[in-house]
């Protein structure tokens, strides 16, 4: 049986660390063939160091002289659709932060590879574009992001027609309990501290505003072709059952497993083989309390904003998420209040009608007008914070 050969992009995040973990252990079955990075260029040659025939790629660096010399090796953006056209890879593991995912999520469908996406962003800036992509070639998407990932589970083999609804279920973060009065003095040291999952900063981020849940919904949309409204975001504290599906039968599927982003990532790159490992055995009763809230909008309006971005389609996503991305960064940089995130995202949004997206093009120019519109809102705040 020949190696299935796999790209893993973003290889020193956590998403990418845990997957070569996963590689690693069933080394007989894959071939990491590219292996890409942002700027950690010793880390990089680390993970490069146990997979030697995998080629390098820094997409933060200018010149190769950051990579590793024993390794054929690619620099910025456009190296890294150069290192997937060298690399040719069967499934690409994509798990780029932000909007600088997008044209390797664009590559893989367009030839029409497995597209392991955790690179939720992806979808929610252009998902409109990228889904007729991927029908036209055939190309499957497996998310790894574990709310879609359990709805991808629960809808095998089902007719997508006979979806009441699905639950979208979401820890609430870290301030699920918090006093709403005190929420405008959240530190990033506090809005880190994320009470199940372990992940990168912006993520982390997203789960306290609930801004990544509001991604969610529109990732939900475009993946499984379902309109907002069989959409639906519930709170559950233990991030044990990972979402569900009501069918027009009364039955709910729903699928469970310990929070641990190894789970779905495992799922992905093994399918559609259940492959083994190494996880606790499950304890059903350690879990014995599972609790579901209704989520409350006015702590989390970022989730209003998904169902405002799907109906105004066109580059709404993009703007909305390109706002998200720099007011994250000015937040973590303590520039802006924990509040202002969501504020500045929700500006960008209603800053003017959608456009439709004709092309890559269409995407990147709403995407840098939408940053500029957030630095320029930052900017006004941290003045008057000055004053
Ligand atoms: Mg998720």
């Amino acid at each position: 049986m020949s190696k299935r050969r796999i790209a893993v992009l973003g290889c020193t995040g956590s998403v990418g660390r845990q997957a070569l973990h996963i590689l690693g252990e069933h080394a007989d079955r894959f071939e990491v063939v590219l292996l890409a990075a942002h700027r950690r260029a010793d880390e990089l040659a680390a993970a490069a160091a146990l997979h030697p025939r995998a080629l390098v790629c820094l997409t933060g660096a200018t010149s190769p002289a950051a990579l590793p010399a024993d390794r054929r090796g690619f620099v910025g953006p456009d190296g890294l659709l150069q290192a997937l056209d060298a690399a040719a890879p069967d499934t690409v593991l994509n798990a780029i932060t932000g909007a600088a995912g997008l044209a390797a999520s664009a590559w893989t469908l367009e030839h029409g590879r497995t597209l392991a996406l955790a690179n939720k962003e992806s979808l929610v800036i252009a998902g409109a574009w990228l889904m007729p992509l991927a029908a036209r070639s055939g190309a499957r998407i497996l998310p790894v992001d574990s709310e879609h990932c359990a709805i991808f589970q629960c809808l095998d083999g089902e007719d997508p027609g006979s979806v009441r609804k699905v639950w979208l279920t979401g820890s609430g973060g870290p301030f699920r309990t918090r006093p709403l009065a005190t929420m405008a003095a959240v530190t990033p040291a506090e809005a880190l501290r994320h009470p199940t999952w372990t992940m990168g900063p912006r993520i982390t981020i997203g789960s306290a505003t609930m801004m990544n849940k509001a991604f969610e919904v529109i990732e939900a949309h475009w993946l499984f072709a379902l309109p907002p409204e069989r959409i639906e975001v519930v709170l559950h504290p233990q991030s044990i059952v990972h979402s569900m599906v009501e069918f027009r039968c009364g039955s709910i599927l729903a699928q469970c497993g310990v929070p641990d982003m190894r789970v779905p990532i495992l799922f992905c790159l093994g399918y559609p083989e259940r492959l083994p490992f190494g996880f606790q055995p499950f304890d059903p009763v350690r879990w014995r309390q599972l609790e579901f809230a209704p989520f409350e909008p006015e702590r989390y309006p970022a989730v209003a904003l998904a169902y405002q971005a799907l109906r105004d389609g066109g580059d709404a996503g993009a703007r909305l998420n390109a706002a998200d991305e720099v007011a994250t960064e000015a937040f973590l940089a303590g520039r802006i209040p924990f509040l202002s995130i969501t504020e500045i995202a929700a500006a960008a949004l209603a800053a003017r009608p959608a456009r439709p997206i004709h092309s890559l093009g269409c995407v990147l120019a709403a995407d840098a007008e939408a940053r500029q519109l957030a630095q320029r809102e930052i900017a006004a705040l941290s003045s008057r914070e000055s004053h």
